[in-house]
């Protein structure tokens, strides 16, 4: 009120001031009243003039893409061309930080390893991302808008969401079949709707794994104890004589042993799968791993093969001396087994370019044919179960050497010839292989 107050008396000053100036000229021409009047209404007339010009430059600036300042002029205009920036200014921050906080809120949903997709109440997209959009193989600036029931046609999901009942998450393939998904949808607003996707292709995968390994290790224990307890009702019941008696005796212990191997053998995968890495700091002769899996493969020969070690005298290895031993073993054993009598098996310890090793087992068996060769190392996968049964084998030896490479950096290679024989390679890699120093060979 009081900068209103001010501002009229300034006019009405101004308005006087304009009477007296009329006076003044008035009584020269001898006319005052005249001239107070013409005065007072020059300085009115003033007065607008000046007010219209300020109110046109306001005007001006208000019409404007406003990305300047008011116009600063004093009195009335400034102050309100003032006020009218001022909110403007404080309106603009204010819808720039809501927009810096919804780009910060969807830049996080978009980092979400889940897919994220929010439909308006005609089921049409409204926002998705990226994770969303390739699990629903959609484009999300080209189908903003769509109906997704008209790019997402799989039954399972157009009829959840159709259902409008969204307790439990619907499952079904992605797009080329290629993944599984899991769906949940989840209402909000008005008839909106927000559906979270979870690709559950490795799950799904491991669980299928899991429920073959278990028909699979129930199928190979049940085999065998049906025997033994056909075995023990046949001792029980019928008369045998000595020499039956030790034969039932015989194929007892030997599905005793199949049992042991296949026990044994699941006992050390469950080791190498829930124990940390091998240390690299622990060095294993190599020459002495070599030394007793030769051993054990001439026994297991019984002088049917010929088996020869070579290199490796002054290698070691980092890492842990059984698991390598029981990796060594398989592959020897391996080889002993799917190789016919007077076949030659070969144990070789050889250096590579890059500083690492191979350790090499090369036979002259029966070979595999090629197609068999990038499963051998699944749990159970044989080629020839019958002959892999008969010769003691569990299905397990090549996954244990796998597991047991992995764990040491390395890897397995197979090359085989239906026939002809195989090689199979597990390399280390140079940080986990050295050459012993002399001196602590000749010391050793
Ligand atoms: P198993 O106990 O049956 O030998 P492995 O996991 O050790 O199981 O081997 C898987 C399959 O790979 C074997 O059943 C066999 O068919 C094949 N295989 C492994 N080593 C050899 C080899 N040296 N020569 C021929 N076939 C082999």
């Amino acid at each position: 009120m009081g900068w209103w107050l001010a501002r009229t008396l300034a006019a009405l000053l101004f308005v006087a001031l304009g009477g007296l100036a009329g006076v003044v000229a008035g009584s020269l021409l001898k006319a005052p009243t005249l001239g107070v009047a013409v005065g007072m209404m020059l300085a009115v007339g003033l007065l607008v003039l000046r007010d219209s010009l300020l109110g046109q430059s306001l005007m001006d600036w208000l019409r404007g893409p406003l990305s300047s300042a008011a116009p600063r002029d004093t009195g009335f205009w400034g102050e309100l061309g003032y006020r009218v920036d001022r909110t403007l200014r404080t309106r603009e921050l204010a819808v720039r930080h809501e927009r810096e906080q919804l780009a910060q809120f969807l830049s996080a949903i978009e980092a979400s390893p889940n897919g994220v997709m929010m439909l308006d109440a005609n089921d049409q997209i409204e926002w998705c991302n990226s994770v969303g959009a390739e699990h629903f193989g959609l484009d999300p600036e080209r189908d903003h808008l769509q109906p997704i029931t008209n790019l997402v046609r799989t039954p399972a999901f157009v009829a959840h969401l159709q259902a409008d009942r969204f307790d439990e998450p619907v499952v079904f393939s992605g797009p080329l079949g290629r993944s599984t998904l899991s769906v949940l949808v989840r209402s909000y607003g008005e008839g909106k709707k927000l559906v979270l996707s979870q690709d559950i292709t490795e799950r799904e995968r491991n669980e299928a794994m899991r429920r073959d390994f278990v028909a699979n290790v129930s199928h190979e224990i049940r085999t065998p104890l049906t025997v033994l307890a056909g075995f023990v009702e046949t001792l029980d019941q019928l008369p045998l004589s000595e020499v039956e008696r030790k034969r039932v005796l015989s194929l007892m212990d030997k599905q005793t042993q199949r049992m042991q191997a296949l026990v044994g053998d699941l006992l050390t995968l469950a080791k190498l799968e829930g124990s940390p890495r091998p240390a690299a700091d622990r060095w294993v002769a190599v020459a002495g791993l070599l030394e007793q899996a030769q051993r054990d493969a001439v026994a297991l020969s019984a002088g049917r093969h010929v088996i020869e070690v070579e290199g490796g005298d002054d290698a070691e290895v980092a890492g842990s001396e059984s698991e390598l031993f029981s990796a060594v073993a398989n592959l020897l054993n391996n080889a002993v087994r799917y190789t016919p009598e007077g076949g030659r098996v070969r144990l070789l310890w050889q250096w590579q370019a890059d500083g690492g090793a191979e350790l090499v087992v090369i036979d002259t068996g029966i070979g595999i044919a090629r197609e068999h060769i990038g499963r051998l190392t699944e749990r159970f996968y044989r080629v020839d179960g019958s002959r892999s049964r008969d010769t003691g084998g569990t299905g397990l030896g090549l996954s244990i050497v796998k597991h047991v490479a992995q764990r040491h950096g390395g890897s397995i290679d197979v090359q085989s010839e239906l026939g002809k024989g195989s090689r199979f390679a597990l390399s280390l890699p140079a940080l986990r292989v050295r050459r012993r120093r002399k001196a602590a060979a000749l010391a050793a």
